[in-house]
């Protein structure tokens, strides 16, 4: 259910290595005849020739993450410390060790943005992953740390969910941020156990209900050979809630040698 406009959302300049780029752009104007581009949200017409799915008016309704934030969890909307710069909760966390140094999160949880995660997830409307990615792309952080990222691990599904679902959606995002910033997905992490859905729990039973549900998949250890010692692991997810999936999928990365570990997410709740 790829959608004709899907391929414009991010600039051509971004489609590194396509391969005919004259005839990828005789395609797109001949379906911005047939399919005129229309805002996903309110169907009003928007410009021919631009790269957005959403029209000004519902752009309004996304609230990307911009400053001020907490330093570490992108929380918004609540009182920082003068110092650090992070969140209460936070402060309070910052002298236990926590294997996710921080949590890079593209937009809040809130106005269109649930729909439109909803929509990619169980509606399967896959191309939305490139809007999603550009959430994270647009992060103020996003292009100093980007340089620092060796990896982008996409959190795992269990194979039988994935099967259900037809694709990972962490996955998909993982693969349209990788196109949009160069940086590789290497889906290092799997899902040993079918857990129950994380929302109904407590903070302390989705820890237990997920303990032990990752492991490193050994077949990917060469490909992490050369990591720099000051670089980045980033972990990819759709949403953020706790963290708690996040930390597990960190704790699994750091069995394994790895450090200095990140999540970059399309939204946090
Ligand atoms: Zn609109
Ligand atoms: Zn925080």
């Amino acid at each position: 259910m790829e959608s004709p406009r899907a391929s414009r959302l991010f600039p051509r300049s971004w489609n590194s290595g396509a391969a005919a780029p004259l005839l990828e752009e005789a395609l797109e104007d001949l379906s911005d005849l047939f399919f005129p581009p229309i805002c996903y949200f309110c169907k009003e017409p928007l410009p021919y020739g631009g790269e957005e799915l959403f029209c000004r008016r519902c752009r309004r309704d996304i609230r990307l993450t911009a400053a001020p934030y907490c330093l570490r969890c992108s929380r918004v909307d609540v009182e920082l410390d003068e110092a650090t710069l992070l969140c209460p909760e936070c402060l309070e966390k910052s002298h236990t060790r926590n294997p996710l140094s921080r949590v890079i999160a593209g937009a809040q949880y809130s106005g269109k943005v649930p729909d439109l995660v909803s929509n990619f997830k169980y509606s399967g409307l896959r191309y939305l992953s490139k809007p999603l990615a550009r959430f994270i792309t647009e992060h103020p952080e996003f292009p100093v740390l980007a340089p620092h990222i060796y990896a982008l691990v996409p959190v795992p599904l269990h194979f039988l969910k994935e099967f259900a679902r037809g694709f990972n959606q962490a996955e998909d995002l993982a693969y349209s941020l990788s196109a949009a910033s160069g940086i590789p997905v290497i889906r290092a992490l799997k899902r040993t156990r079918l857990n129950r859905p994380q929302a109904s729990l407590s903070m302390e039973s989705r820890k237990a209900n997920l303990s032990g549900a990752f492991a490193f998949r050994e077949s990917q250890r060469a490909r992490f050979a050369s990591i720099g010692k000051n670089q980045l692991v980033a972990l990819v997810d759709d949403v953020c809630t706790t963290g708690t999936t996040a930390e597990l999928c960190a704790r699994a990365l750091r069995k394994a040698g790895l450090r200095n570990i990140i999540l970059l997410c399309a939204a946090k709740t």
